[in-house]
């Protein structure tokens, strides 16, 4: 083919990858960029991916590095920071070949063994600055005589093993999956007149049974029809499909990880309910952006204030398509909202820090703190959780406000329609990412209510109050109440010790055991008069006692013996009960209610 002129001065990047040594987990990477301006190169390995919000350095796995120019002779190299490299010296080309040791099998990292190569490409590529716009060709050079097959969102070229990707974006954002994996494809209609069908293909690497697989793809059809009957339609997937990429096998870390035209799904067996989850995506985060994560910045981590709707409403939708869809049965549904309020409402750091503020924690929670103690469990409420119940809330005032004409689907519709479908300037990228100011913008459109959306943002997003849930639930049918439960110190972690047993985590603000001055690090050795030699002694214990109980503590503080009182609760946690099952009758209206929320919006039908 003939190159224009303007592409010939224009830089481009190709990439192969070949696995002599897959059985020691270590791939083999080769980085060409040619057409290179004259200037010394830069190029890094990341420290962060997108849909991960913690720094990652993904230097740390690279070796035997080799920069070369395009006569195949040495260049100088020099190192400005850990994860990074400059070369200078090259005539427009320059040639880097490396090895790549990866043992991870996730949504982030890169695995490699003899079964399959799992790519993430911000864990996998170096990159050249500058080169953001730039075409990228990928080849992959599979093992001679294996059966691997290759998957990925990335665009297919005439040779089987050659892809593509229009940008630096685009490319980072694209997972592989070479594997002897089983695929199912199957068409979704369009639900609107001059709307587009589209292609899903659903990939496993598992040691799912056929019929297994054929279960899972009938379940992840189900979920795509009616997540699509939310938006009205599928977004318009760039190289011409979507595909679900499982990887699903007993020695495998459980993640799921969003992609614009994909998604990986990592697990000890196949699971749809993170097919739920990942599949909103596709609209909410990977098309519907916040501004903080665009474009993403692979130098550093990504900061958001809306990630409590990036992932939070994208949690909430994940588990109402399963119960819409009748994966999930409605009890089972229920006891899920009510562990997730208690969560939320039970945990001291939801009264400290709104949605907003947890979701700039972020780039701190998304990965290890492993390597010092921290207050999390006092202090920080998951934007995931915490976004799920605002998102719950709003949908049910949403429809209380309005005999159920107005849903929380209007609001995400009226978000697609404005920020998501519009489109970016190139693949990869999105034109219109929004803000909380566009969130309440919308809301008030929605909601015809301008004031409605204003306080809303205001005391349940940017501040700390909470909804009436009780009241929300009871329009649908449904009492929301404290479990009744034994007298408790609250909720405490506890290792047997030297002395007794050992408190591991930091004790609840406001708990029983927290007020007595117990705390991380102390060792119980008795409660109300009952030595405490193991954890579940405690609870032994505590059976003869009643809540407002006061009960003495002994315990040894940095070496000290302290005794204490502490005055008995109720276990935290709330319960969600059909009225009908407490005794109380369902009413009309309230059965109304319930089945317009829970109740399936796919007009078409699944083929099976
Ligand atoms: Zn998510």
């Amino acid at each position: 083919m003939a190159l224009s002129a303007s592409a010939e001065s224009s830089p481009t990047v190709a990439y192969r990858f070949s696995f002599p040594d897959a059985v020691h987990h270590v791939m083999q990477v080769e980085a060409t960029f040619e057409h290179l301006p004259p200037r010394p190169l830069e190029v890094q390995m990341s420290r962060s991916s997108p849909g991960r919000y913690a720094a990652f350095e993904f230097a740390s796995n690279v070796f035997e590095e080799k920069f070369t120019d395009g006569d195949k002779k040495p260049l100088q190299v020099s190192r400005p920071d850990p994860r990074s490299w400059t070369v200078a010296g090259h005539h427009g080309t320059v040639h880097v070949t490396y090895r790549l040791f990866g043992d991870k099998v996730d949504g982030t990292f890169f695995a490699i063994d003899t079964t399959h190569a799992h790519i993430n490409f911000p864990a996998t590529v170096m990159w050249a600055h500058g080169l953001d716009d730039s075409p990228v060709r990928i080849t992959f050079a599979l093992p001679p005589g294996s059966d691997w097959k290759i998957a990925t969102q990335l665009y297919p070229t005439t040779d089987a093993s050659t892809f593509t990707a229009p940008n630096l974006q685009y490319l980072m954002d694209s997972p592989a999956e070479l594997s002897h994996f089983a695929m199912s494809t199957f068409q979704v209609p369009a639900i609107a007149a001059g709307g587009k069908a589209q292609t899903i293909r659903v990939v496993a690497h598992s040691q799912a049974t056929d019929a297994e697989f054929n279960d899972y793809v009938a379940g992840a059809h189900k979920l795509v029809l009616e997540e699509q009957a939310v938006f009205g339609e599928l977004p318009d997937y760039e190289p011409g499909y979507y595909t679900f990429l499982a990887d699903a096998l007993p020695w495998d870390g459980g993640d799921g990880m969003e992609h614009r035209n994909s998604t990986v799904m990592t697990g000890h067996k196949l699971s749809l309910s993170t097919v739920a989850h990942e599949f909103f995506h596709n609209w909410n985060v990977e098309r519907i952006r916040p501004e903080g994560l665009e474009p993403f910045n692979f130098r550093d981590v990504n900061m958001s204030g809306e990630m409590f709707i990036a992932e939070g409403f994208t949690q909430y939708y994940g588990n109402l398509a399963m119960l819409r869809s009748g994966i999930t049965t409605q009890p089972d549904g229920m006891n899920g909202f009510a562990h997730d309020l208690s969560y939320v409402l039970d945990t001291p750091g939801s009264s400290y820090r709104s949605a907003m503020d947890m979701s700039r924690l972020a780039p701190f929670v998304d990965g290890s703190s492993d390597l010092f103690p921290t207050y999390w469990n006092n202090d920080f409420v998951s934007y995931y959780i915490y976004g799920e119940v605002i998102a719950l809330g709003l949908d049910l005032e949403l429809r209380a406000r309005s005999n159920s004409r107005i849903t929380l689907d209007d609001f995400m519709r009226a978000m697609w329609r404005s920020y998501g479908k519009p489109g970016g300037p190139a693949p990869g990228l999105v034109g219109h990412p929004y803000n909380i100011a566009d969130v309440q913008k919308q809301l008030a459109a929605v909601s015809g209510d301008p004031q409605f959306a204003a306080d809303f943002v205001h005391r349940y997003i940017e501040g700390t109050e909470k909804l009436n849930y009780a009241g929300l639930f009871l329009k649908a049918g449904f009492v929301l109440r404290r479990l009744s439960s034994p007298a408790s110190l609250g909720d405490i972690r506890l290792e047997k010790s030297e002395h007794g047993v050992r408190v591991t985590r930091s004790t609840m603000i406001g708990s029983p055991a927290y007020e007595a001055g117990l705390d991380l690090d102390d060792e119980l050795i008795s409660v109300a008069g009952t030595p405490i030699p193991t954890p579940d002694v405690l609870l032994k214990a505590l059976a003869s006692h009643q809540v407002g109980d006061k009960v003495e503590l002994v315990f040894l503080r940095r070496g000290q013996q302290v005794k204490a009182l502490a005055t008995l609760t109720t276990t935290p946690g709330f319960e969600l009960i059909p009225i009908e099952s407490t005794g109380g009758t369902l009413t009309a209206n309230q059965k109304q209610f319930r089945d317009a929320w829970l109740g399936s919006k796919v007009k078409i039908k699944a083929h099976s």
